[in-house]
């Protein structure tokens, strides 16, 4: 944290990303963590993050923390209450923060599939249907959680509005935004026109305290209806030099907090082991480029995320970690996660599934215990749960609370 702050301060004018100076109420209502600074709630992180959803500088302070320590959080693709559940469970146990993640796609199915998706309503109701649930219930699960969206293209940014709108309400009632973070992927563009769309929003995100996640190069394969998996192959490896031209330019925005999706081989979707050449030391050459360029102390200015890990090795995960890496997303792995915990409910029990009534037990046995809809969804629940434990091992992100 400090190394990071003594490289903005020798070139920029924009130091301490949301420190709490920046924390102004609009309303007369303080922020929340504020008030409860000088007692933390984890030991092993800084007193601004508590259980619940952290933004702002309490965000700031979770993802440094995980830079200095090595550790990444699972950034998860949700479509529901049972996916956002999961989890909050799973952070519950392996004892680490995790990232919920809403797609436009995702906020969608949460307004509900036949629901009038016209100017993307649908989609920016269910992302703020889905972020106020979890609103209510993370502390219940006692992790610190970050309320995140995914990819946003240039065509997609009027959801990026409504969701801002939001949190720009939220902000004026509560002293900080709805959502902690959302992602702008405009790597479609030339990059003089992707940092300049993304250092407009993150003007704007800046005044409420959320922090932008932004994307350069491609991320290859197939992911909720973005198909990349005809794109040059040179274009899913970024330069430093792009980085280091995104990081001079967002760091002018007064109270700027952000993150870099950069490419590095990383697909998403899984594929046959040998399909994708992963080159995390892209990163490292990355940091290294940076720091000279800098003249910092801090090894590693950027803090990275990781998109397309489903399927990655340990080995590329963990030395990606090592450059940087703060999260990594999750998808891919967690929807089979769901769906194999949902298929093996029905396989052990299939012949109590065949009928209202009668199963091996009895022609005349009612099956309602079986098929209420909530036996399958756990199973999903805890299967999915179960990946995300695995997962937080990968990114060494268990324990890492207390
Ligand atoms: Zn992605």
């Amino acid at each position: 944290m400090k190394f990071a702050a003594f490289c903005l301060a020798t070139l920029f004018a924009s130091v301490n990303a949301f420190a709490p100076t920046a924390f102004a109420p609009k309303t007369g209502v303080g922020p929340l963590h504020a008030t409860a600074e000088a007692t933390k709630a984890f030991s092993k992180l800084p007193a601004s993050i508590k259980p619940g959803v952290v933004t702002g500088k309490a965000l700031v302070d979770l993802l440094d923390t995980a830079k200095e320590q090595g550790f990444a959080m699972p950034g998860v693709n949700i479509v529901g209450t049972n996916s956002i559940n999961s989890c909050m469970e799973a952070a519950k146990a392996y004892g680490g923060p995790i990232m919920v993640t809403f797609s436009k796609g995702g906020g969608q199915f949460i307004a509900g599939k036949a629901a009038d998706n016209t100017d993307d309503k649908a989609s920016i109701a269910g992302c703020i249907a889905g972020a106020l649930h979890v609103r209510e219930v993370a502390e219940l699960y006692g992790v610190p959680v970050v309320l995140h969206t995914d990819h946003c293209q240039k065509a997609w940014l009027p959801w990026i509005d409504g969701l801002l709108k939001a949190s720009e309400e939220y902000y004026a009632a509560h002293g900080e935004p709805l959502f902690s973070s959302h992602m702008l992927d405009l790597s479609e563009e030339p990059l003089e026109e992707n940092i300049a769309i993304c250092k407009e929003y993150m003007e704007k995100f800046a005044k409420v305290d959320i922090l932008l996640e932004f994307e350069l190069g491609v991320t290859g394969g197939e992911e909720d209806g973005v198909d990349n998996t005809d794109v040059d192959s040179s274009r899913l490896y970024t330069q430093p030099e792009e980085v280091m031209y995104a990081y001079e330019q967002l760091s002018q925005v007064p109270n700027a907090a952000f993150t870099c999706a950069a490419s590095f081989g990383n697909v998403h979707g899984v594929y046959a082991p040998g399909n994708v050449d992963l080159r995390p030391d892209i990163l490292h050459n990355t940091q290294k480029y940076m720091q000279e360029k800098l003249g910092c102390d801090d090894d590693k200015p950027m803090k990275f995320v990781f998109h397309g890990g489903s399927g990655s090795s340990v080995k590329d995960i963990q030395y990606a970690i090592e450059a940087g890496v703060i999260k990594m997303n999750i998808d891919t792995d967690t929807q089979w996660g769901f769906w194999d915990g949902m298929r093996e409910y029905e396989a052990t029990n299939r012949e109590y599934l065949q009928g209202q009534i009668g199963n091996p037990d009895g022609a005349d046995k009612p099956n309602k215990k079986y098929y209420d809809p909530r036996m399958s969804l756990r199973s999903g629940e805890e299967a999915m749960r179960d990946r995300l434990i695995q997962a937080a091992k990968d990114l060494k992100c268990e324990n890492v609370l207390n």
